[in-house]
């Protein structure tokens, strides 16, 4: 039995865990006390690696850039393009899901924490001065995210310019802890199906004996979804393809070109496994030189992340709505800024997008259980997002080829 479940691909696992959760909510409500801590106990491993997870993902991505003349023109062009449309995917997913409002009434049994839970009254002033730390440690025992990610940024960037012997032992350090961190978040991810059967049994089991509601749970999660994936297939196919257009480079000569990748980050939910067949793809059919995808791309599968920035938007917003709870265009903004920064800080790995989801529950004051109601279906939004991520990276990488005056084919 048990070789037959480690056989089985985690998509497969989670549906599983979703049904038998979902069963063992409504049939076996009295139990769910004994099950509910391995709900708790996946939410706190997550809390674990994050701090390790992005220090190391974000020195390693930046810190790669290399020469400070290469920090020149090219840099600032290629940071300017990723932070313009990652912005741009956010601002999108927050109007859709302002006006899809998917859990608005969702009333997902929380309910009874709502008066417990009053969203932060933060200016976005007094935000962005709260991400530069007094004392970086002190930021890392609290574990304050954004003055980490603002220190980690700072660090990366400087290190290319000291001398090439220190930075290649920052490098490799960084890139030797980045590997390691990896190895532990995706052994905590593989534990998501009994995180998600908890969590889900623990839900269910409130509504066990009303069928209505129980509905109303299916079918805003649904609508949930489908706001994901309209804002990720708006961005992708409208917006990253007018970039292109004006740019004067062929989107469906491009998404052609790009569909090895494109598949490929859909079905492994990885970014930075996706790398080296993006860079094959730029380099070999759209006809990009070495020296910009050596350059735009691994930084892109650290830093550009525009899936993974509409989803933390959206996804928090969602979990607001399912609490009840009313975010002010200020505290939006927040969402907004945060989601950026955990966009840039997720690691081009599976479900990294819901590690990182804490950062931005904090900085407006939603509890980090909203992520429980998000889990189940967090995997299969993965997907679809990972090809999104990778496909702003390839865009990225031709239109920076173009306005270097390159000869593309497409
Ligand atoms: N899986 C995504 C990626 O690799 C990150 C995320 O979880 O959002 O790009």
């Amino acid at each position: 039995m048990w070789k037959i479940i480690k056989r089985t691909d985690l998509h497969w696992q989670i549906l599983i865990a979703l049904i038998a959760g979902t069963l063992f909510g409504i049939y076996l409500t009295p139990y769910v006390v004994w099950i509910s801590w391995m709900g708790d106990l996946f939410l706190k491993l997550l809390k674990m690696v994050i701090i390790p997870l992005i220090v190391s993902s974000i020195i390693t991505g930046i810190a790669g850039i290399g020469s400070p003349e290469s920090l020149g023109r090219l840099g600032f062009k290629t940071i300017g393009f990723y932070m313009t449309t990652s912005l741009l995917a956010i601002l999108l997913g927050l109007a859709l899901v302002n006006i899809i409002s998917p859990g608005v009434g969702a009333d997902l049994s929380l309910a009874e924490s709502v008066e417990n839970v009053p969203a932060a009254e933060q200016s976005l002033g007094q935000l962005l001065l709260g991400a530069i730390p007094e004392n970086v440690f002190g930021s890392m025992a609290k574990g304050d995210m954004l003055p980490i990610i603002f220190f980690t940024i700072i660090f990366g960037f400087f290190t290319n310019l000291s001398t090439p012997q220190h930075q290649k032992v920052i490098h490799n350090l960084f890139e030797s802890l980045f590997d390691v961190m990896m190895k532990i978040t995706m052994a905590v991810i593989k534990l998501t199906p009994l995180g998600v059967f908890a969590i889900i049994a623990t839900v269910i089991s409130r509504y066990a004996s009303d069928t209505a509601a129980l509905t109303q749970v299916f079918s805003r999660m649904g609508l949930y979804m489908l706001t994901v994936v309209l804002a990720l297939f708006i961005h992708s196919q409208i917006t990253m393809n007018l970039i292109l257009m004006l740019a004067r480079i062929n989107p469906i000569r491009h998404l052609k070109n790009m569909s090895t990748p494109l598949l490929t980050a859909f079905s492994t939910s990885s970014s930075s496994a996706t790398l080296p067949l993006t860079m094959d793809a730029i380099e070999t059919k759209d006809g990009v030189s070495t020296k910009i995808t050596s350059f735009t791309l691994p930084l892109g599968a650290t830093i550009n992340m525009d899936g993974t920035a509409l989803y933390e938007c959206i996804a928090v917003i969602f979990i607001a709505q399912a609490y009840g709870i009313d975010l002010s265009i200020g505290q939006q903004m927040i969402v907004v800024v945060t989601a950026l920064l955990a966009a840039i800080g997720a690691a081009g790995i599976p479900m990294a997008g819901l590690v990182m989801m804490t950062i931005v529950l904090n900085a407006v004051g939603l509890p980090l259980e909203g992520i429980g109601l998000i889990l189940a279906v967090d995997r299969i939004l993965d997907m679809f997002r990972t090809a999104v991520n990778v496909y702003g990276d390839t865009c990225a990488a031709v239109v920076i080829a173009r306005s270097e005056g390159e000869k593309l084919n497409v």
